[in-house]
């Protein structure tokens, strides 16, 4: 497989470790978005804040006429600062604080993506408070299982996530009753890193048999229906698979998702949009070898990218300025804790100290998770707009 290509003789001369934003393929990334959606007038893309609120890529996002997921008042504010539209912006989370559904109600944002009942009293009562109605589509916890790590699935009954099957009807009562809430939709989302289609359809499947549920008990116009997001990335090969295959991710909802007429379909994809388009660089301190192994000790941590240590997930490294022989290779990080490794037994370009490597796919989930664990500086990051 081949090496991304990457601006060494700059790279050089910049402190380590930083996350490198390749703007050129989240430009390509969003166009193929805006052409896949052109044939779905009724789909509505926001982008999962969470996965990378860095403002220079929340600017091109949003300048591409995407919305925004946020799952924090934080994140709101980040959204309406990178100029997304209020009407644009949907709020998850099963622990919103009162400051941030206010926030939220203050802009007027398009809807709450609710959780609880006792959520659904809290916003009803400040929305009565504030003199407004908030408008609320109901998670519901589809109890439906993604293939992915145990840790980021989220749509099955024991996940904390959402509100259950058999309490869905009552809740949509109570919030019709509701005076200052209007009941405009419903929420999913079964988890991430999903590469399966089938995980997608059975969401799909569950999804209609909820809605005919539903119009059976007499509730009915329910306008939004949102999926979530979770569409994965290939971290094995981000060269040969730069873009996700969002032709097959949307034909499969409109394959088996039965709409209702003037319904409207929303998405929250976030790794999807940004995975590929980052890139960790860092510098090797340390070969060292020991009496069964070789760590190439390198200058960035957990700390910077944590997922290997959270997920146990792969990312793809690559000594990008060395040409020589592969070697065997533990990549560790600097931080006194045992899980602060990025791979084991990796095949890599011999390596020496002051060597670049590059950790490749790490867009979605990277610099937004830094830590400033063991008092280290938060890495640094540039677009390739300024570099
Ligand atoms: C995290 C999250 C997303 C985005 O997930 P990706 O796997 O990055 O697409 C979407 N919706 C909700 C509610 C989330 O919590």
């Amino acid at each position: 497989m081949e090496k991304g290509t990457f601006p060494i003789d700059r790279f050089q001369q910049m402190q380590t470790p930083f996350y490198y934003y390749d703007i050129p393929l989240l430009n390509q990334t969003l166009q193929t978005l805006q052409d896949q959606l052109r044939a779905h007038p009724d789909y509505h893309l926001h982008y999962a804040v969470k996965a990378n609120a860095n403002p220079a890529i929340l600017r091109h996002i949003q300048e591409a006429g995407f919305g925004a997921d946020c799952v924090s008042g934080g994140e709101i504010q980040a959204a309406l600062d990178a100029g997304f539209s209020p009407q644009s912006i949907v709020f998850a989370g099963v622990g919103k604080a009162d400051w941030e559904i206010q926030l939220a109600l203050r802009a007027q944002i398009h809807s709450f993506n609710v959780e609880s009942i006792p959520e659904l009293e809290v916003i009803n009562q400040l929305a009565v408070e504030m003199q407004q109605t908030a408008n609320v589509s109901l998670r519901i916890n589809p109890d439906v299982g993604a293939h992915t790590h145990h840790n980021i699935t989220t749509g099955r009954a024991e996940n904390k996530f959402g509100i259950a099957m058999d309490r869905m009807k009552d809740t949509i009562r109570q919030a019709l009753a509701m005076s200052n809430v209007r009941f405009v939709g419903l929420h999913f989302h079964i988890g991430s890193q999903i590469l399966q289609m089938d995980d997608f359809v059975a969401l799909a499947q569950r999804i209609n048999e909820l809605q005919d549920r539903l119009e059976q008990a007499g509730i009915r116009d329910i306008r939004h229906i949102n999926v979530g997001g979770g569409l994965g990335i290939d971290y094995t090969d981000p060269n040969g698979h730069p873009i996700p295959t969002f032709g097959d991710y949307f034909q499969t909802y409109a394959t088996h998702l039965r709409l209702r007429p003037g319904q409207q379909l929303h998405f929250e994809l976030g790794r999807a949009v940004v995975g590929q388009m980052g890139t960790l660089i860092t510098r090797c301190l340390y070969v060292k070898p020991t009496a069964t192994r070789q760590f190439a000790i390198v200058d960035a941590g957990m700390t910077d990218l944590i997922r290997p240590a959270l997920y146990d997930a792969y990312h793809r490294i690559e000594n990008i300025t060395s040409s020589e022989p592969e070697e065997t290779y533990d990549v560790v990080g600097p931080i006194c804790e045992s899980s602060d490794v990025f791979v084991r037994d990796h095949r890599m370009n011999r390596t020496q100290r002051g060597d670049l490597i590059a950790i490749r796919s790490a867009g979605a989930y990277g610099e937004i998770m830094a830590s400033r664990y063991n008092l280290r500086r938060l890495p640094g990051s540039y677009t390739s707009d300024e570099i």
